[in-house]
């Protein structure tokens, strides 16, 4: 999607702090962090938000499951905490999929 900024981060058009990458996913550092950690996990396809989930995104999604861990593991985090906002009124700012991931220091309770 052209007038997207996280596909425009996929893209490279838009600079960002990357931590990983591989066909499916994107992840980078969140530019306003809420924790010492906070990463911004989000799949290379163009999906708006849970709630636009399509039967075929099962698999893409069981594997953006797999990879928090990977990425917790790869960021030494203890603990963390992962979120993802869905839709306006759930506080979703950025109309692109992401998880957010936070951690590095102990999170205030919830
Ligand atoms: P949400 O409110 O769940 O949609 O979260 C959007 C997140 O994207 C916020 O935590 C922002 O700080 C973050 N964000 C916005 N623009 C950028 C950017 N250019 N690079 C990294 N993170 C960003
Ligand atoms: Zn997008």
């Amino acid at each position: 999607m052209t007038d997207c900024l996280f596909c425009k981060i996929v893209a490279g058009e838009i600079p960002s702090q990357t931590v990983f990458e591989d066909d499916d996913f994107f992840a980078f550092r969140d530019i306003s962090p809420k924790a010492d950690t906070h990463l911004l996990l989000i799949p290379k396809k163009h999906i708006v938000n849970l709630d636009d989930l399509q039967p075929e995104d099962e698999a893409l999604m069981g594997k953006m499951m797999l990879t928090v861990p990977k990425l917790a593991k790869q960021e030494n985090l203890e603990g963390y905490r992962t979120i993802t906002n869905t839709g306006a009124k759930g506080g979703q700012e950025v109309f692109h999929m992401h998880f957010h991931i936070l951690g590095g220091s102990e999170l205030p309770g919830f």
